[in-house]
């Protein structure tokens, strides 16, 4: 039996509210800017709204939060798209900030009217200056104390365009002392001339994200309206807009953001990356973007896990990437058929087994017979991992070395009888003899072998490339280091192996497959994988490298 989870805050929360009848039901939102593509963090974003939605029977809306017109664009739109329905969820509704903008236009009007907005005429340094700071209280703005009417003749000449863009403002009129800075007078529409991605050329004026955010939770009756830590200061505001207002109550709730160790995570460094050419896109496997982890095989799942297990806190804190990688070896070991691929090769001649021959081995696809079976060619020539080769063999060495016996897998016991080196002294060729009687299920040698090797035939292995994958960077935390995060990138965190061979079931095998390389570690196919070449990505090692590390010291 589990045991029962307690409730993290805002379940707290929800349950108070469904019971004391201040909410029937619950609605929240997902909010996206579409100026890059989605990573862990907003998978766990994605995973609690949506998580709470569907626990207390409610929904949730995906609303890009496209407010800004000249970062946003269609491309983002769509992958933000995939990516929420990738992990696993559905929206009720897909909403667009920018179709509120005549809503929100009206809203502005609405708090002229009733003198709590005015046109400010001072440019973004004066109107800083103007600001005080945390300690001392700010000045009124000479601006501060226009009418109504000319406020509304000014903000609709803003709407006009008859001014260019920094020459004006609206601001909210609350209060230049308050200790909260934000509460301070704060801008909420700024003229700019630029085209959106959707509503075209029809505004020059836009709405500031502190109008737009809590406005638009209350135009879709949002009840619980979460967000990350760095809007607590908002609050104030988003309190007080909606109560002047006079529109539905949504409650802004905060948690902290992930961090997760080894990487970035905001989409304006993770651009860089992109546009500077240290990735080869959004989707590089070794981005921590939703589309780069999926193309790297991570599952939905695993990530759903993960984003469960570190739970929801109202502390920053810091989440070791091995957890992540926890949870997908945990979900792939269930999912994974187990294959065999050689990535270093070298060659054992089995010398006592028929020139010209083969024959098909029966090999398990998984831990059980749920898994099934597979067929295996096995011949003369095979393939095997140059580092299950010693020549003058280790102590506790149970592969191969002159003279040893060692199991391969699904096959037989072998024997290492001598090995040709070239002039470098590089191994190129191991010989073997086999024992036909030791065949695996079928085996009448009552040999004890301690080692089992994997390996491919030779005449019918496939050829693959293979990317493995290493972190990003080399510190924990590049944007705590001095400097640019850009200066701890890890130079190897990209190694391609071009000549690997697979065994034969793999071919024409589907995009995302995940397989276990049995001994070797998670791979899935990836999408530039063609009828020609083959390309698997290293998801993850069977075994956490980088713990082992640690340890050592
Ligand atoms: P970034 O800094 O990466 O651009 P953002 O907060 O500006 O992130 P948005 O598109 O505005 O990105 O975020 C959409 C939602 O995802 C917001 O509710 C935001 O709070 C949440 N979110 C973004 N990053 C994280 C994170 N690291 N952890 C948890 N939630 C996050
Ligand atoms: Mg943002």
């Amino acid at each position: 039996m589990s045991e029962e989870k307690s409730l993290n805050f805002i379940e707290e929360i929800i349950e108070a509210d469904l019971e004391s009848g201040k909410y029937t039901s619950v609605l929240t939102r997902f909010p996206p800017e579409p100026n890059g593509y989605l990573h862990i963090g907003h998978a766990k974003s994605i995973c609690l709204n949506f998580g709470l939605a569907l626990k207390y029977g409610g929904a949730t809306n995906l609303r890009f939060d496209d407010t800004n017109p000249v970062k946003e664009e269609t491309e983002y739109v769509d992958s933000i798209k995939e990516d929420v329905n990738w992990l696993g969820f559905t929206w009720a509704k897909e909403l667009y900030a920018s179709d509120y903008f005549e809503q929100l236009h009206g809203f502005a009007v609405t708090l002229i009217q009733k003198g709590l907005a005015y046109v400010d005429d001072a440019d973004a340094d004066e109107i800083a200056s103007l600001k005080g700071s945390p300690t001392e209280a700010g000045k009124d703005s000479p601006y501060r104390n226009r009418t109504k009417e000319e406020n509304l003749e000014l903000f609709s000449g803003m709407k006009e365009g008859r001014y260019p863009d920094g020459s004006k403002v609206l601001r909210a009129k609350i209060d230049m002392a308050a200790n909260n800075m934000h509460m301070r007078d704060p801008i909420i529409y700024r003229i700019k001339h630029a085209h959106h991605h959707r509503t075209g050329d029809k505004w020059c004026i836009y709405p500031m994200y502190d109008f737009a955010h809590g406005q638009s939770d209350s135009i879709e009756n949002i009840t619980h309206s979460i967000c990350t830590l760095e809007f607590i200061p908002h609050r104030e505001l988003y309190d007080w807009l909606i109560e002047q207002l006079e529109i539905f109550p949504s409650k802004q709730y905060e948690f902290a953001r992930l961090n997760m160790t080894y990487t970035v995570m905001s989409k304006r460094k993770l651009l860089q990356l992109v546009e500077e050419g240290y990735v080869q896109s959004w989707d590089d496997p070794r981005m921590p973007t939703i589309s780069g982890m999926r193309r790297r095989g991570f599952t939905a799942e695993s990530i759903r896990n993960f984003c469960d297990r570190i739970g929801v806190a109202k502390r920053e804190n810091l989440i070791d990437v091995s957890l992540l990688e926890f949870c997908v070896r945990e979900d792939l070991n269930k999912l994974a058929s187990r294959v065999m691929a050689v990535l270093d090769p070298v060659k054992l001649i089995i010398t006592n087994y028929p020139d010209g021959q083969s024959e098909a081995l029966i090999s398990e696809n998984g831990p059980d017979e749920s898994y099934g079976t597979r067929m295996v060619p096995f011949s003369k020539e095979l393939w095997i991992e140059r580092e299950d080769f010693m020549e003058e063999p280790a102590k506790k060495w149970f592969r191969l070395a002159p003279g040893a016996v060692v199991r391969l897998k699904s096959a037989f016991i072998v024997k290492c009888e001598s090995f040709i080196k070239d002039t470098k002294g590089n191994v190129t060729e191991i010989h073997g003899t086999y024992y036909p009687e030791s065949k695996s299920g079928d085996d009448t040698t009552g040999f004890k072998v301690k080692g089992t090797i994997h390996w491919v035939s030779a005449a019918h292995a496939l050829q693959a490339e293979v990317r493995l994958y290493d972190r990003l960077f080399k510190v924990e935390n590049p944007s705590q280091e001095e400097g640019d995060f850009k200066d701890y990138i890890n130079p190897d965190s990209l190694q391609v192996i071009p000549n690997a061979y697979v065994e034969p079931s793999l071919k024409d095998v589907g995009v995302s497959t995940n397989y276990q390389f049995i001994r070797l570690g998670y791979f899935c196919v990836d999408k530039e994988t063609t009828p020609e070449k083959l390309v698997f990505n290293r998801t993850v090692s069977l075994k956490d490298a980088w713990a082992k590390e640690a340890k050592k010291g």
